[in-house]
Order: structure tokens, then C-alpha cells, then sequence
């Protein structure tokens, strides 16, 4: 454990421009501002309206699934011959993993604004599923911003939103991904902020964002205690969560965050290994800057421009952080490490094998990390692995890496 933990009031954060300490804020346009004030205005009430938190735990219960159960993987731990390996199932959720309580949130949000119209961005697909799912469950207008060249890489998951009524809308400039999907969407929301709702997917962007993703995924930690006091009766020594923008991460570690005892990791996508261009782990080569919306660890060359970025899992593939894990490892309550792609896929095929549980490639990173730490700790030992997400989507890409199918 670092030596220079502090301990910080967790509710304390962000203050009340957004900022976790250097991080996180408002960087956007003027013509945004206003509507992220009334964004934040909304928000807070709601968080504050116990009618609002009833109809959402409701939603999580009947439509998403929750609780999702923590486990024992038995024939890992074994097979390890260390800490005991306890799984966080988020991969069981409805539309696949973690993404739909954030959308289940906001879009309830949405409702609650009068929006009738709402808008979001995906890489690989998986928020888009989720906020189309629950767009039609709530008969809203959805429409999808994606990068032309996701939508190529992600057919099958274009499919699935427009099977949920959304319409999908391919973004053609730059490099045809996320951060482009990312300003179109910001351009349709300062066109149309009267009707619509921007659903944002990640603990990233501007402030209320950051703020507002974490507290939706604070379930998944609060869960966490509960079920582990109950199975072990006492907390784990050690956590492990993959990070993209960081909402799973800091949703699965945001209720132990005072719990000095337990050991919270971080894990970024290693990609090819740490060379610019090659990956996405944004301490190993970035510094400070400002992306769409939110000052943070980017990946950026020494004129400011973005770095291209790569991982085997698109969900990680991003060139910022979430604000408030800067903040965190700044005070050593957080540490980070990364995982290869090919550290990742090995990870992948481990958890299938020795447990029946497909999970995402994202989520292999955690499980990564796992396979090489718990070893380390002691057999009365608990290491917690949050599982974000199912494999499902990923069966073409893993199969195509190792040769199993056809390119
Ligand atoms: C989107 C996604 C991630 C990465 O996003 P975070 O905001 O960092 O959680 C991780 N795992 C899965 C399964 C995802 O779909």
C-alpha cells in the first residue's frame, strides 16, 4: 500500500464547478453552458428526491437485474493457488454490462426534465445499446452518434439499437471513432438542447457528468460490501477494476474509498505495449490537458494534439481519463497499472475455462491483473474482480486474434 495515503471525504468531490481538486470542470463551448448549469441543477434535485431514487432502484431491479451476485471463483483461486478470487457480475446485466445503470439514471433524469428526445455517443456499441433499450422502454426518440468506423468493426451491435427504434447516425470525420462521435454529439445537443437529453457514458466530459456517472454506479460498490460482509464477514484486501473513461472503476471503489485497509487498482488498456499510438493507458504516457469537456490524464504530443490510441477491447480505447481517478492517484488512494492485449486475451480464455464466464474484453484487464496478483497474496487473502461486462460482442474479434475463426 502507497505510504502517502490521505484520506479525503469521498462526498465532498467534486466541488461545485466540478472540480476534483486540479481536475474534471467545464470546458465547453459558451453556448453550453447554460443548459449544463440547468443539467446540474436537475440533477442535484433529483439525487436529493427519494421518489426519483425509488423509481430508479425499481428500473435497476426489474429492468436491468440488479442485485447482480458476487461470487467465489472457485476453480481460479485454485487454480492461482492464492487470494481467494471473488467475481462482481456485472456481466449478467441486461443489455450486457455495467452501462445501463448510468442510462437507467439519466434517461429517468431525462423524464423528470421533460426531454421527449435524447442523444448519446458509442464506441463499440454498449452505451448505445443500453440508452436504445431503455429509450424504447420509456418510448423516447433515441438517436446514436458512432464513428463510421465502429459502425463497420460494431455491425451487429448497429443492428441491435436500430431493433431498439433508435436511429443510428455513422460519424465520417477523422479517424471515424469515439472522440469524433463525441463532438457531433456535443453539436446536436448546443442545436437542439430545448428537446433533447444527452446521456454521456463514461465518468468523463464536463461537469455534472463526472459526478453524476459515479453516483449511478455507486450501486455496484454498495452491493459489494453488503455481499462480501455476508459471504466473509469482512471487506477484501484488494479490488481490481478495468479502466476506460473509469465509470465501472470508480462505481465498483467509490464505497470503499475511506476503507484505507482495502487496496483499490485501476487497470488501462497496455495495447501493443506503451510506445505512442500503441495503447491507451493514459498515466503510463500522458500529461495534463483538456478533451471535450473535462481537464484530465490525455494522451497528447507535445503540440497538444490528441494521440491516436489503440486496445484489443474498444471500451478502452479512449485518450482521457475520468477526472476523479486523477484525483485519487494523485493521493495514492488509487494505484494503476495496465495489461496488454495479449495479457487481456489470456485473461479472457482463463475465465472461460476455469469458470464457464465469457467475459469482455474490457473486463479481461481486470481479470489480467488478477491472474498475476493474487499469487502474491496470501490463501486468507480476498481479491475482488468486477467483471463489467459479458463477451458476447467480442466472440468475432477474440476468435479472429487466435486464429479459432475466419478474418
Ligand atoms: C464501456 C465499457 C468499459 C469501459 O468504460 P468505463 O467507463 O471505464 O467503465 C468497460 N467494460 C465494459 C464491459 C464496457 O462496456
Amino acid at each position: 500500500m502507497s505510504l502517502h495515503q490521505e484520506k479525503v471525504d469521498r462526498f465532498s468531490l467534486p466541488d461545485k464547478h466540478g472540480h476534483f481538486g486540479p481536475y474534471g470542470g467545464i470546458f465547453v463551448p459558451e453556448t453550453l453552458m447554460a443548459p449544463l448549469y440547468d443539467l446540474t441543477e436537475a440533477y442535484l434535485d433529483a439525487r436529493e428526491d427519494a421518489a426519483f431514487q425509488s423509481e430508479l432502484s425499481t428500473q435497476l431491479k426489474e429492468f436491468a437485474g440488479r442485485p447482480t451476485e458476487l461470487h467465489l471463483a472457485e476453480r481460479l483461486t485454485q487454480r492461482l493457488g492464492g487470494a481467494k478470487v471473488y467475481l462482481k457480475r456485472e456481466d449478467t446485466l441486461h443489455t450486457g454490462a455495467h452501462k445501463i445503470n448510468n442510462v437507467l439514471g439519466q434517461v429517468l433524469l431525462a423524464l423528470r426534465m421533460g426531454k421527449k428526445r435524447v442523444i448519446a455517443e458509442t464506441g463499440a456499441g454498449q452505451h448505445g445499446i443500453a440508452t436504445a433499450a431503455a429509450c424504447a422502454r420509456f418510448g423516447l426518440e433515441c438517436v446514436i452518434y458512432m464513428g463510421a468506423e465502429d459502425m463497420r468493426r460494431q455491425s451487429l451491435n448497429v443492428y441491435r439499437m436500430r431493433l431498439c427504434g433508435a436511429e443510428v447516425r455513422g460519424v465520417e470525420a477523422g479517424q471515424k471513432t469515439l472522440k469524433e462521435a463525441i463532438n457531433e454529439a456535443m453539436r446536436d445537443w448546443v442545436t437542439n438542447v430545448r428537446s433533447t437529453y444527452y446521456v454521456l457514458g463514461s465518468a468523463l466530459g464536463s461537469h455534472p457528468y463526472p459526478m453524476m456517472v459515479r453516483d449511478f454506479h455507486q450501486v455496484i460498490g454498495r452491493e459489494v460490501r453488503e455481499q462480501i460482509l455476508k459471504k466473509e464477514g469482512r471487506l477484501p484486501d484488494e479490488m481490481v477494476a478495468c479502466v476506460g473513461g473509469g465509470s465501472n472503476a470508480i462505481g465498483f471503489f467509490f464505497e470503499f474509498l475511506e476503507d484505507l485497509d482495502v487496496q483499490l487498482v485501476g487497470i488501462e488498456a497496455g495495447g501493443r505495449g506503451i510506445s505512442c499510438g500503441n495503447h491507451a493507458a493514459r498515466f503510463e504516457g500522458g500529461k495534463l490537458g483538456i478533451l471535450q469537456g473535462c481537464k484530465t490524464w490525455i494522451l497528447q504530443d507535445s503540440e497538444g494534439q490528441i494521440e491516436l490510441t489503440h486496445s484489443v477491447s474498444a471500451g478502452l480505447d479512449y485518450a482521457a481519463i475520468g477526472p476523479e481517478h486523477a484525483f485519487y492517484r494523485d493521493r495514492g488512494r488509487i494505484q494503476f497499472d495496465f495489461a496488454t492485449d495479449e495479457e487481456a486475451l489470456e485473461g479472457f480464455e482463463a475465465l472461460s475455462q476455469s469458470e464457464g464466464i465469457i467475459p469482455a474484453l474490457e473486463s479481461s484487464h481486470a481479470i489480467a491483473y488478477a491472474i498475476k496478483r493474487a499469487p502474491e497474496m496470501k490463501s486468507n487473502q480476498i481479491l475482488c474482480v468486477n467483471v463489467s461486462g459479458r463477451g458476447d460482442k467480442d466472440m468475432q474479434e477474440a476468435g479472429r486474434l487466435r486464429g479459432d475463426l475466419p478474418d
